[in-house]
C-alpha cells in the first residue's frame, strides 16, 4: 500500500450514481460515468493489507483483493488487470453486477465502512479494456479434444474460455438468438450496459470459441448427437424454471413472470422491438418478491412510466445494521436493509405512495386478484404476516395493479427442451442436476455447472463453477490438472 495510514484518513466513498430525475429517463447505467477512476487509487489506499485477508475467501472466485488494491494504489494498472484477471474471466460483469461479499469480510468493515472492492474490481477491468491489456488470449496449440457447452450464461462463457485457452475446440450451443444467458436478457441496461458483454464474446470469438445460437439442445439438436460428437458435454442451461403463486385470481391476464416482463424490455432496447408488449406505461404495477429480480422489474417500470409501482416483500423491514449473533462478520448478511438504484429512484419519485417510502411493502403475503368483466386482473389482496407468516388480524388491504409482476425465484433448470430426459440425468429432490465431487453427472462425458446444478446463486458463482468445470473436463480429456478450480461443487458461502 502506498499509505499505510490511508484507512484512517481517507474515508469510504463509492463510484457516484447519477442524478434521480436523469438516470429514470434513460436506460444507461446508472453510474456517472468517468467519475470512477478519479477517486480509486485513494479507495485501494484504504486496504490495510490486514494479513488474514477474508475478503479474499468471501470471494468464490479467491480473487486476490489486497494485491491488487496495492497495485491500484500505486498506480500499476497493467500488473493490476494480470493479478485480476488471473482469478476472474469477467471482472467488469462482476465488478458491476457483484453484490460483493468480500466486502461484507473486509477485516476493515470489523468498525469502518469496507474498502470499496467491487468498485476496485470495475476500475481495473475498465482501465485493461481501455489500455489494451485484455487481448485476446488465442492456445498455443490445439489439443484435437472437442467440448460442447450448452448455455451461454456467465458459467457457459467461463467454462468455454478456460477450455478454448487451454487449447480445446469448443462450440457454445445457445437457445436464445444472442449469447449472454439471463446476462442479456434477465439484468437491464440500467445495470449493466450490454457493450461489456460484446466484447467479451468478441474476444472470446478471436481465441477461437465457436457460438451455435438459435439452437436448443433437446429440441433443434439431440443430446445424444452432441454426446457422439464431441469428447465431452458441459451444461450450464441455468435455473429458469420459475417458481408459480398459486392463489385465486392468478389466470387472470397482465399477471405475468419477471422473466416474460424483462426479456421483451431487453429486447426494447436490442432493437429487436418498438415497445414491450408488456409495457408497464401508465400501468398501476405490483411486484410480488422482494428479491432482485423484483428490484430489475421496479427499475424497469419505472423507466417505462408506470402510474405507480410497488413491491411486496414477505420478510419484514429488515435492520440497518447486520445482527452479530446471527449473520456476524465476516459472513455476508442477507438480513439488512439495502437500497438498491432501482429503490433510491422509487424512492425519490415517490412511486408508490402508500408503501414504505422506498415502494416495498414489507411482511407482505398475497391473498388473492380480483379482475374485470373482461378478465384482466384490476387489484391485489394482500395482508401483512409475521416471522412465522401467519396473517395478523385486521391488516388486510387492496392495491390497485392492472400489471402484477411474479418475481419469486427459480427452482431450477426447466424441462420443456428435453435434453434432461433425452440423456437420462438424476436430478436432485429440490429440481437441480445432480452430480459428482468432480462436477460430472451419471451419464459419462457429461458435465453440469452453474445455476442448473447449484441452484439460483449469483453471477460471481456463476463464474467460479465455469472455471471449475473446465478444470474437471480437462483432467477428464487430458488426464492432467492444468487448470484452476477456486471452488467444489459443495462450496457454499461463508456461514456460521
Ligand atoms: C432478473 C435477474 C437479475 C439478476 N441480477 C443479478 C445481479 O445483479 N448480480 C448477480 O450476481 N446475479 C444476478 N442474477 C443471477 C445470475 O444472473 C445467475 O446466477 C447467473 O446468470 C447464472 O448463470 P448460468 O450461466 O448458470 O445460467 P444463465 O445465465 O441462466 O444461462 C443459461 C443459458 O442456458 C441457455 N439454455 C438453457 N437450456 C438450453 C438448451 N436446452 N439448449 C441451449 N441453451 C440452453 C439459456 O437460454 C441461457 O442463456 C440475476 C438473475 C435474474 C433472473
Ligand atoms: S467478484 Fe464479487 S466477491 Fe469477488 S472481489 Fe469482485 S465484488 Fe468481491
Amino acid at each position: 500500500m502506498a499509505d499505510p495510514k490511508g484507512f484512517l484518513t481517507t474515508p469510504r466513498q463509492e463510484w457516484p450514481r447519477r442524478p434521480v430525475e436523469e438516470r429514470a429517463r434513460d436506460w444507461d447505467e446508472v453510474y456517472v460515468p468517468g467519475a470512477l477512476l478519479p477517486i480509486i487509487s485513494k479507495q485501494a489506499d484504504r486496504c490495510m493489507d490486514c494479513g488474514i485477508p477474508f475478503c479474499h475467501d468471501a470471494c468464490p472466485l479467491g480473487n486476490l483483493i489486497p494485491e491488487w488494491n496495492d497495485l491500484v494504489s500505486r498506480e500499476d494498472w497493467r500488473a493490476a488487470a494480470d493479478r485480476l484477471h488471473a482469478t476472474n474471466n469477467f471482472p467488469e460483469f462482476t465488478g458491476r453486477l457483484c453484490p460483493a461479499p468480500c466486502e461484507a469480510g473486509c477485516v476493515l468493515a470489523i468498525n469502518q465502512p469496507a474498502v470499496t472492492i467491487k468498485n476496485v474490481e470495475c476500475a481495473i477491468a475498465d482501465r485493461a479494456w481501455e489500455e489494451g491489456f485484455a487481448p485476446p488470449k488465442p492456445p498455443e496449440r490445439l489439443s484435437g479434444k472437442t467440448v460442447a457447452v450448452i448455455g451461454s450464461g456467465p458459467t457457459g462463457l467461463a467454462a468455454a474460455q478456460q477450455l478454448t485457452r487451454a487449447g480445446h475446440t469448443v462450440a457454445v450451443y445457445e437457445r436464445d438468438d444472442r449469447p449472454g444467458g439471463l446476462m442479456r436478457y434477465g439484468i437491464p441496461a440500467f445495470k449493466m450496459e450490454k457493450h461489456h458483454l460484446e466484447r467479451r464474446l468478441e474476444q472470446m470469438r478471436a481465441e477461437g470459441t465457436k457460438f451455435r445460437t438459435s439452437t436448443a439442445v433437446g429440441r433443434d439438436i439431440g443430446a445424444d448427437e452432441l454426446r457422439t460428437r464431441y469428447d465431452a458435454v458441459v451444461l450450464a442451461t441455468g435455473a429458469t424454471a420459475w417458481r408459480e403463486l398459486p392463489v385465486p385470481g392468478r389466470e387472470l391476464t397482465g399477471i405475468h413472470q419477471a422473466m416474460e416482463y424483462l426479456p421483451l424490455a431487453n429486447r426494447v432496447r436490442e432493437g429487436d422491438l418498438e415497445t414491450s408488449p408488456l409495457s408497464a406505461a401508465g400501468k398501476h404495477v405490483v411486484i410480488v418478491g422482494g428479491g432482485d429480480t423484483g428490484a430489475d422489474c421496479l427499475g424497469t417500470a419505472v423507466r417505462e412510466g408506470a402510474a405507480s409501482v410497488t413491491q411486496l416483500d414477505i420478510y419484514a423491514l429488515p435492520e440497518a445494521e447486520r445482527d452479530e449473533d446471527t449473520e456476524p462478520w465476516p459472513t455476508y448478511p442477507m438480513r439488512i436493509y439495502r437500497l438498491s438504484a432501482a429503490h433510491e429512484e422509487a424512492r425519490d419519485l415517490r412511486t408508490a405512495p402508500v408503501a414504505h417510502a422506498d415502494a416495498r411493502l414489507f411482511a407482505a403475503s398475497t391473498l388473492r386478484f380480483d379482475g374485470d368483466a373482461q378478465g384482466r386482473v384490476c387489484s391485489l389482496h394482500l395482508v401483512e404476516v409475521d416471522a412465522r407468516r401467519h396473517p395478523v388480524e385486521g391488516t388486510g388491504r387492496t392495491l390497485p395493479a392492472d400489471l402484477v409482476l411474479l418475481a419469486l425465484g427459480f427452482s431450477g433448470p426447466d424441462r420443456e427442451d428435453g435434453l434432461v430426459d433425452q440423456l437420462g440425468l438424476e436430478m436432485e429432490p429440490r429440481g437441480t442436476i445432480r452430480r459428482d465431487s468432480g462436477f460430472a453427472t451419471n451419464v459419462p462425458g457429461v458435465f453440469a455447472a452453474g445455476d442448473a446444478a447449484r441452484g439460483q446463486s449469483l453471477i460471481v458463482w456463476a463464474i467460479a463453477e465455469g472455471r471449475a468445470v473446465a478444470a474437471a473436463v480437462d483432467r477428464h480429456l487430458t488426464g492432467s490438472a492444468r487448470l484452476p478450480a477456486p471452488i467444489g461443487p459443495y462450496d457454499r458461502p461463508m456461514a456460521v
